[in-house]
This record gives C-alpha cells, structure tokens and sequence, in this order.
C-alpha cells in the first residue's frame, strides 16, 4: 500500500481519484500508432482474420437471427447524427461542440443488445469453429448454415461454454451459445440485474448466483470449467479473441463514415469516446479504429468514478496490480457493466502507448445524459453506455483536454472534427425497467 501512497500524493489526478470526484487524465505515455505497436502480439492481419471468420458464419447467424437479415447475416450498428443532442450538450453543460457528433449504436446491435455482441459472439464461433475442423463436422466448402441441422446442432449439447459476468457479456454468450446449441452456464455476481438472470434462462441457460462480488463468480466459473475437458471458459480480463471480436469495428466504422461522406485525415480529426469497464470492449475498439485511422483517431475511456480501474492502472502504471479499492473506492456504480475493480493486464498493456486519456463520471450524471439522450433523440441508453456522453463533454469544456488539444495541433481543426458517443447497451432493457430507469432521471432534475 505504502507504495501507491506516494504515488498519489504526487498526483493530482489520483489525488482526485482516490476522493471520488470526477477528473479528466490525459495519457503521458500515448506514442504514434508505429511506435506503439512495436512488440504488439496482434496486429490488422489478426483482425482480418476474425473479420473473414464472421463472414463465414453470417448464413448461420442469419439463419437463427432473422433480423440479421439486412446485412446479410453480420452483427452491425448503425452510426447516426445526433445534431438535437449536441445542441442540448452545448446548452446545458457549457461544451462546445463545433464539429460533427455522431452516435454509434452497439445499444442496438442484434442478439444482444449491447458491445457484447461484437466479442462475446465472435469468441463463442470461433471456439464453434475449432471444434468443427477438429470434428470434421463438415465437408470443405460447405456452408456453415449447416450447423443448424439438427443432427449437426445435436453435437454442441455434449459440450459446455462458461462466462462470469455482471451482466451483458452472460447475455450476449449465454444467448448465442444456447441457440447454437451448446449446454450454458453463466455465472453471475450477486449486483447482476434479475430481468437479465431471468431472460438467460428463458433460453434454457443455467445461472447460478454468487454472494460476492464479479471475482467471485468468474473463479468459481473457471474452477468448474476447467475441470471438465468439454467445456470451455470465456475468460474477460485475458482473452485475445474478445478482443478482436471487438476490434473488426474498427474497419466497418470506416466504411459507414465513407458512405456518409466523413473523411477522417490529419485536418479532419476523430474523436471516440467509449465506457470502459474491464477494458475488453473498449481496448478492442481503440485498437481496430487505430489501424485503421492511425495518428488521426483520438480514443479516450469514461468510467464510473467509483470503478476507475483502468484509469488508475495506466496513471500509476501498476496496471492490474492495482485495484480501486486498494485506493479507497467501493467499485459499485449503477453503471453494472463498467463496476469492475482491477483492469485487464493484457489490454492495459496494449492501450499504454495507444490511448488519449480517459475521464470519470458521476453515476447521477449518467441518468441525466440518459434522459437528455431520451428527450433530444427519443433513443434509450442504459447508464453504463451514457458513460460515452460525458467524454464528448469533457472533451470540449475541461482545461486538460484543452490542453491536449493544444499539444497535438489540434485547436484550430475542432470546426472540422467528428466525435462519437459510443453507445454500448441498453437494447434488451424491458420496458419496466426503462421506467424505472427514466423515473430516476426526473427526480433528479427536479432536485436540482
Ligand atoms: C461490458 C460493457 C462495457 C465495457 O466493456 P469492458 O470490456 O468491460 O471494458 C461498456 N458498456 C456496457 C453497456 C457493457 O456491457
């Protein structure tokens, strides 16, 4: 402990940190794209790979999940102008926004209704696929529409996926590897939200339930995992194929911002914005977007003020070695998908040298941005993937974004840039809880 003591005592952004409050951290150690990856274990050969992989199953998902239908069998979001919202940003928080703000819906995205259908989907069919070519489940060429015959689908029953999860990624592994026809367990920490525990076994998964904390529930599901050599366990902090699940986003955003005539070069910069919780999710995204735009795309992570984690290991530089309760913090928010305690090491590491920064939001926060969300453009968010709304407004009112801004030549092209919200959940939420939810929202506007 002594350690990190001195460490935060030289810092005010720890200092910060540590008293709750929100803060805003620009990353000392961000290199150009070539330097940072130097010595990277992945690189845009390994996201073509998953790309091409999701390309194969598309008839299947397809086939299971007609609403993937238009386009053709790939889980994508859409990304959409929220010219209302901005204006409500401008007005109410004092940030101007003088580019483009975009929207990028993974709220939306089929199957799952949140970011976790780009890894947790991609990490499920590429063990599907191991197991097939292992199993010579099908003739070369075949098409993997197959897979849902039902005496090939039968296969999958003697085999077992495990996930620990707070919430969306059980949802979106649990929902996938059920319809595929996989045996499912999904261990969930006590904090995980019943409608989703209850929705999980409507597909016939088997939840179980942990008193503790998400730690708890992911070495209890790892434990029974690896004592069963059928069944394999999805492993959040350390998993390379989540990662590139997420990182094929990267590519497909270029092309949804060529189809709107959006060009991103050094006089046209872009900004994203995205929650960040263990790190999977939004380490994944950074990397696909910066091979694709380079020096051009600036990333930058939100998470909760109480569940910092990622934050805290790339300021201390302690990594994973470092948890937010080591500095004083609880680690819960009403934000479930980003209340998480201690960073991935794999993704910390990449996300060194590659990150902007990052900032912390209030909880409250998140219900206001929720409804503010909810009154400009009549589109629902849950608080976790709000998260994404107060970056967009840090960016364009705190003085050390201003800073950065400065220090990369940036000032004078902010007229010219397109910053996005990534919006990572909320399309599952029923309806009731969405009132709940916009409930809360009111009070606390009228409360201050
Ligand atoms: C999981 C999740 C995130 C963050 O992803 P990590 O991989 O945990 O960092 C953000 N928003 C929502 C809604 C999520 O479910």
């Amino acid at each position: 402990m002594e350690n990190f003591e001195t460490l935060i005592s030289d810092s005010r952004v720890l200092e910060s940190l540590r008293q709750g409050q929100e803060v805003v951290w620009i990353n000392p150690d961000k290199r150009c794209l070539e330097q940072s990856m130097q010595g990277c274990e992945l690189n845009q050969s390994d996201i073509d790979d998953a790309e091409q992989r999701l390309f194969r199953f598309a008839p299947l998902i397809q086939a299971y999940f007609p609403e993937t239908q238009p386009q053709g069998g790939l889980i994508e979001s859409p990304l959409v102008a929220i010219d209302a919202m901005q204006a409500c940003l401008n007005r109410k928080y004092g940030s101007v926004q003088t580019g483009k703000l975009l929207l990028k819906k993974d709220s939306h995205l089929a199957i799952a209704g949140s970011v976790k259908a780009r890894g947790g989907i991609y990490e499920v069919l590429k063990h599907t696929e191991d197991l097939v070519l292992r199993h010579h489940l099908l003739e070369p060429g075949e098409s993997y529409a197959k897979l849902g015959d039902p005496d090939k689908k039968a296969f999958f029953r003697a085999y077992t996926i495990q996930v620990g999860s707070t919430g969306n990624l059980g949802l979106s592994i649990g929902i996938i590897s059920a319809v595929l026809g996989y045996h499912v367990v999904v261990h969930m920490s006590a904090d995980a939200k019943q409608w989703k525990k209850d929705l999980l076994r409507s597909y016939g998964v088997d939840v179980r339930e942990y008193e503790g904390d998400y730690s708890e529930a992911v070495r209890n599901g790892r434990m029974l995992s690896d004592a069963d050599p059928k069944s394999y366990f999805v492993d959040d902090e350390n998993s390379r194929n989540l990662f590139l699940g997420y990182a094929v986003a990267g590519k497909r955003l270029k092309q949804q911002l060529d189809e709107m005539e959006i060009v991103v070069d050094q006089d046209h910069p872009l900004f994203v914005y995205i929650p960040c919780g263990v790190g999977g999710a939004p380490g994944g995204i950074t990397f696909g977007l910066k091979q694709v735009f380079g020096d051009d795309v600036h990333c930058f992570f939100v998470e909760p003020t109480q569940a910092p984690c990622m934050l805290l290991g790339l300021a201390t530089g302690l990594n994973n070695k470092i948890s937010v309760q080591d500095i004083g913090l609880s680690g819960e928010t009403q934000a479930d998908g980003l209340a998480v305690g201690r960073p991935s090491a794999f993704v910390g590491g990449i996300m060194k040298t590659m990150l902007s920064g990052a900032c912390t939001v209030a909880d409250e926060k998140l219900y206001r941005y929720m409804k503010d969300m909810m009154d400009t453009e009549g589109i629902f968010l849950e608080p976790s993937a709000c998260a994404a709304v107060h970056g967009a407004v840090c960016m364009n009112t705190e003085s050390e974004t201003r800073r950065y801004l400065e220090d990369n030549q940036l000032v004078s092209r902010m007229a010219n840039t397109t910053q996005i919200v990534w919006a990572t959940g909320g399309g599952l939420v029923p309806q009731t809880i969405r009132d709940d939810y916009m409930r809360t929202a009111a009070e606390l506007e009228k409360d201050s």
